[in-house]
């Protein structure tokens, strides 16, 4: 049996994956998969583990840079109806990976529903959200997480509940091949309340974060009690470019890309940032970002 047999209409070849990443740059997927449902995406991951095939998972691309050359293997998105469902009881909202999280904080807003303001301004999927465990100061999904549903290459779906999750800075033991959902704590609330804070978090990013140039967040975690950041603004890299791909003014952390910038353009400057830090202070930056 080939591959793909009988999945053939959910497979797509050397499919570009810059346009569906927040940096807008790199290249092709081998084999991009959307699958529409559960048994389906089961059914891909035991065929890929028994064919010694690598898979991958996009989100909302926002953490993420693709190499020039593209990806080998499966990239699988979770797109499909079935992947971004929302269902709410007794304070508990159960949210497919597939579902936008700005879109899901929205709508927490109109409903009157908090807990998740704190994810104000960060792009990505629940799925993406959780496996960051994206957040900042103002907090992190991890803290309102009551279980996760995930499937490893066997393909079978099973939950892991709260006492058996650990979020920690930009990280999680939820480490199993696929998110498809999480269930996330939520309160009532006074809307009015909601919109004010979730409008304060969105003036804080507005004014502290480059907007309107492709970029994928902050580039480097933070070192224990420092600030990213304010070591590459002191190692005197803002405004540092390669090629297409240059440090940001307003926030020294996020590399910006022009149009045409390449993976590698952006791979050089992160050396090039790191070498200056550790130059001066000492420090070995870490990345945040996700590389493929
Ligand atoms: C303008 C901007 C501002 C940002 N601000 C913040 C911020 O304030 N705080 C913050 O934490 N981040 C921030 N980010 C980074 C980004 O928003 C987060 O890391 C987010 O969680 C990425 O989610 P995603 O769905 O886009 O993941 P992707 O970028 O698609 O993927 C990231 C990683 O998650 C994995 N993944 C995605 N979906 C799944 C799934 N269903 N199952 C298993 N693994 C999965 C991928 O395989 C990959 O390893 C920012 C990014 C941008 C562009």
């Amino acid at each position: 049996m080939k591959l793909f047999d009988g999945l053939e209409s959910l497979v797509k070849r050397d499919e570009p994956l810059a346009s569906r990443t927040w940096f807008h740059i790199g290249g092709p997927a081998e084999y991009f998969v959307e699958p529409h449902n559960v048994g389906q995406l089961g059914e891909i991951l035991r065929r890929c583990r028994d064919n010694g095939v690598g898979v991958r998972v996009l989100g909302g691309g926002a953490n993420l840079l693709v190499d020039d050359a593209g990806v080998k293997g499966v990239v699988i998105h979770l797109s499909g109806e079935a992947f971004r469902q929302v269902a709410c009881s007794e304070g508990l909202l159960t949210v497919g990976a597939g579902h936008d999280m700005p879109k899901l904080v929205l709508y927490c807003v109109r409903q009157g529903w908090a807990g998740l303001e704190c994810l104000t301004g960060i792009p990505g999927s629940v799925g993406g959200c959780v496996r960051m465990n994206a957040g900042g100061v103002f907090g992190d999904v991890g803290s309102v997480v009551e279980a996760v549903e995930v499937m490893d290459t066997d393909g079978v779906p099973f939950t892991r509940t709260r006492d058996d999750l650990v979020f920690g800075y930009r990280s999680t033991n939820v480490t199993s091949r696929l998110i498809l959902s999480a269930t996330l704590r939520i309160g009532e609330d006074d809307p009015h309340r909601i919109l004010r804070q979730v409008k304060e978090i969105w003036f804080y990013k507005k004014n502290s974060q480059p907007l309107g140039q492709p970029n994928a967040g902050c580039i480097f975690k933070n070192p224990r009690g420092m600030s990213a950041g304010a070591l590459i603004d002191q190692a005197g890299m803002k405004g540092h470019r390669v090629g297409g791909a240059w440090v940001s003014e307003k926030h020294a952390n996020f590399i910006l890309a022009d149009t045409g910038a390449r993976a590698s353009d952006v791979l050089k400057l992160i050396n090039s940032i790191r070498e200056a830090v550790y130059n001066k202070f000492e420090v070995y930056l870490e990345l945040e970002l996700e590389v493929w």
